[in-house]
């Protein structure tokens, strides 16, 4: 079954400039100045691929508008508003954590992001597609409603989940974020709020270091909202795709969401040079053909991905086609180059020691059916 599925993508998250670093360090006197590990490369490509292997042809292109100041006021101090437009009139300006550079005209490009990820958002909503997934650079799962942090300017999908709970009266919404990284802004923004349940599967204590422990489960109203999965480094396609069936299927079966929202981040790859994970683009296509079977059991469909990490500038490309083509339902038959390298790993298989995290968060998804 094939799906319309709005497609994000804008030449000018390209141009987004994370300055020379040595990869997540500046370089000096001992230190070779190379590149940013988040660099246009990863999502050029994606897009590049997208295009060549014809997929583009049965996708909906969306055209990102720009966020306003009172989509990012809604989420974001306006403290943090001026220090990103103040820094981004610098030569290297940084989002706040001192990690997270870029160039002149950043903040545009961060608004851009934000709305890209409003407009797959709105145009899942209206029913103008079935699905959408954007696309979008600057990154957001990591910024904090009074701070820039891990690349992340603006926190781009909880702008779009309160953009829709103001424009479509949306009232219950469910992120995933399988991002290898913990969506630790995510969480804080919406920790004591009950009608967003934020999933996070990540590598435990990667970054931000000591954050998104299964302990962290959301706070007042919000208790049991939250759920961590941290699993350990080195984990593959069998914990990611366990934890998918006994975290993420109870989890949003029990919350009941009205809108789906995905971090999607590939950063948990197996050739990430910032992750220690081993998923390959068969798992990522899984997960999403997961995502879309409980979104059509549980809201009419709606599904909506925005771009995260994931900074292998070869592989990043053919798990996002594995993911589009999940969610368009449209084969290309372009075969994943790196399977005959990545699939056959003796990492994939559970071990006991995933299988033990994965089930003390499979024991959060179920006290949240019996809290909703
Ligand atoms: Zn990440």
């Amino acid at each position: 079954m094939t799906r319309n599925t709005g497609y994000v993508w804008h030449e000018r998250y390209g141009w987004h400039d994370t300055g020379t670093f040595a990869g997540i360090v500046p370089p000096g006197p001992m230190v070779q100045p190379f590149h940013n590990f988040e660099s246009p490369e990863s999502k050029t490509r994606f897009n590049s691929l997208v295009e060549v292997s014809g997929l583009v042809e049965h996708l909906t292109k969306l055209r990102p508008a720009l966020a306003t100041e009172e989509d990012v006021l809604r989420v974001h101090t306006p403290r943090h508003l001026e220090h990103i437009r103040s820094q981004s009139e610098a030569q290297l300006g940084d989002a706040g954590d001192g990690w997270s550079p870029f160039g002149r005209g950043a903040y545009e490009i961060a608004l851009l992001a934000a709305g890209g990820t409003i407009t797959a958002t709105e145009a899942v909503l209206t029913g103008a597609v079935d699905n959408a997934y954007a696309l979008v650079r600057p990154p957001g799962h990591h910024a904090e409603r009074d701070l820039g942090m891990g690349y992340c300017l603006f926190a781009n999908i909880p702008i779009a989940i309160e953009w829709a709970r103001v424009h479509h009266g949306v009232e219950r919404v469910a992120v995933v974020d399988y991002d290898v990284h913990h969506g630790n802004g995510t969480q804080h923004i919406y920790e004591d709020d009950p009608d967003v349940l934020a999933i996070s599967l990540h590598q435990d204590r990667l970054f931000p270091q000591d954050s998104g422990l299964v302990d962290e489960r959301g706070f007042g109203a919000g208790a049991g909202a939250t759920i961590n999965v941290p699993l350990p480094a080195g984990s593959g396609n069998g914990a990611y795709l366990a934890a998918f069936e006994r975290v993420v299927g109870p989890a949003l079966r029990a919350f009941k969401p009205q809108l789906i929202m995905v971090a999607s981040g590939f950063d948990a790859s197996a050739v990430d040079p910032l992750g220690g994970m081993t998923v390959t683009a068969s798992a990522y296509r899984s997960m999403a053909s997961t995502l879309v079977a409980l979104a059509d059991e549980l809201c009419d469909g709606r599904l909506v991905f925005s771009h995260e990490g994931g900074y292998s500038p070869v592989y990043v490309p053919y798990c996002g086609l594995a993911v589009l083509e999940a969610i368009s339902g449209v084969e290309t038959g372009v075969p994943d180059p790196y399977a005959h390298s990545f699939e056959h790993s003796p990492a994939h298989p559970l071990k006991p020691w995933q299988d033990e995290v994965i089930g003390a968060s499979e024991a959060l998804a179920r006290q949240l059916g019996l809290v909703v």
